[in-house]
């Protein structure tokens, strides 16, 4: 039995999906714990290019079972047209092989039209949110107002909810925003339309998780985005509202008492961002777009450009600790093919002092990238699988990184593709 968490080291992007797809094989069990429809892997196998944004990475995986878990909030349409399409391209999904906690969190339709609405009253200041309801329904799961996945089971309950939730929404809606009323039928109608395919997916996923840990089986659980961006320990209030750390794990899968032993820290070769918020180093030059278009870095869920970056050993080096990382993945090397020399953050450097650990969110606008340059290597390094194999500079960028975040670096990525895969 082997219990081991997939996580992001960084803002998100890290490319966590494609090592859930490289890694599930060996793992009976994945869970998605948190988040939900808000960002999206890529997976890229012998069945085509799937972008992901709820259905959980092991899902191509003919033997794995894969649990959307307690700490997952989930926009039933959205879902629907996931399955769906994935169904469409050949992948084979029924309650065989994937299961919805009944303590997930329902996202209406209004905490989608809430998102927008409050980016539109924040204008300027607004946060640069995905638009998917996503703190509209954590907020509302805190303030103990919203449905759960178990509830499209129980319609009496179910109807009981709702309408204490619209009510209290167009309350709500009507002074903040000044938007029409939410229509508690059409509502209605939208959980039976929905909810009526998911409903065999529904369970306790605390006891199919205590099965398996009973006969022995391994689970891999599944994080979206990254440290940075967690509610309590990110870069607030720039964070996602939920809580993407390794730790968070077992809390959001169903099973609280599972103890994870490995967790796989994934972080990318260079620096990317999606919203607002800080981002020292920040690349608005030819350089950067240089980055950004080798490395295809446009938002999977929205298709933003990314904000990109040179790797940033401070903000990392935190994201490692954070997640309690044994092993690191580093992913897109091949992307800074496209460089002559990589320029590394090492430090910061705030009111004229070096600093290397991680600070505290506002000292973050101050700080200023102090870097060490690394020579490039500036050639094709995608059809090589062994380390060895790597043009020296690329080893010793790869080994710096190991030395400068404390942290083996097990697996490095050259390519999109499930086998474009180096493993140390
Ligand atoms: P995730 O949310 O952490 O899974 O990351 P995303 O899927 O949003 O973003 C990662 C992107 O990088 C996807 O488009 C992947 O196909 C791609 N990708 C992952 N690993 C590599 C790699 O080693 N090289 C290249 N060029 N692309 C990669």
């Amino acid at each position: 039995m082997s219990i081991t968490a997939i996580v992001g080291i960084n803002w998100g992007d890290e490319g966590k999906g494609r090592m859930v797809d490289y890694l599930a094989d060996h793992y009976d069990v994945v869970v998605r714990y948190q988040g939900g429809n808000n960002a999206g892997h890529t997976v890229v196998n012998d069945l085509g290019t799937f972008k992901l944004n709820l259905l959980p990475s092991g899902i191509f995986r003919p033997q794995t079972l894969n649990l959307l878990g307690v700490g997952v909030v989930i926009d039933l349409e959205h879902l629907c047209g996931e399955i769906k399409r994935a169904q469409d391209a050949g992948v084979s999904i029924s309650p065989q092989n994937l299961r919805i906690s009944d303590r997930a969190m329902i996202c209406m339709p209004f905490h989608r039209w809430q998102d927008r609405w409050e980016e539109e009253r924040l204008g300027a200041a607004k946060f640069g949110s995905t638009m998917r309801g996503i703190s509209p329904v954590y907020g509302d799961k805190a303030m103990k107002k919203s449905l759960q996945m178990g509830d499209l089971l129980y319609p009496a309950s179910r109807d009981t909810h709702l309408e204490r939730l619209v009510d209290w929404k167009n309350a709500l809606i009507r002074s903040a925003y000044h938007c029409d009323p939410i229509d508690l039928d059409e509502m209605k109608q939208w959980l039976d339309t929905y909810g009526d395919i998911l409903k065999p997916y529904i369970c306790d996923t605390g006891e199919v998780l205590a099965q398996a840990i009973a006969a022995n089986k391994s689970i891999l659980f599944e994080a979206q985005l990254g440290a940075l961006r967690d509610l309590d320990y990110g870069i607030y209030p720039y964070t996602s509202s939920s809580s993407p750390l390794a730790a968070y794990a077992p809390m959001g899968s169903g099973l609280p008492s599972i103890k994870v032993e490995n967790v796989v820290g994934v972080v990318k070769a260079y620096s990317t961002c999606v919203g607002e918020g800080p981002f020292v180093g920040e690349l608005d030059d030819t350089q950067g777009e240089r980055i950004r278009q080798a490395g295809g870095e446009y938002g999977a869920a929205t298709g933003r450009p990314r904000r990109v970056a040179y790797m940033d050993v401070v903000a990392t080096r935190h994201g490692v600790a954070l997640q309690g990382a044994t092993e690191l993945a580093l992913t897109k090397l091949d992307v800074l093919s496209c460089l002559e020399e990589i320029p590394v953050c090492r430090a910061y450097r705030i009111d004229g002092q070096e600093v290397e650990r991680f600070p505290y969110t506002p000292l973050l606008d101050q700080a200023e990238p102090v870097y060490d340059v690394l020579p490039g290597w500036h050639c094709d390094i995608s059809n090589v699988r062994q380390f060895s194999e790597l043009p020296k500079a690329a080893q010793d960028y790869v080994l710096y990184l190991e030395k400068a975040l404390a942290c083996p670096i097990r697996y490095v990525s050259v390519g999109p593709a499930r086998e474009e895969i180096i493993v140390r």
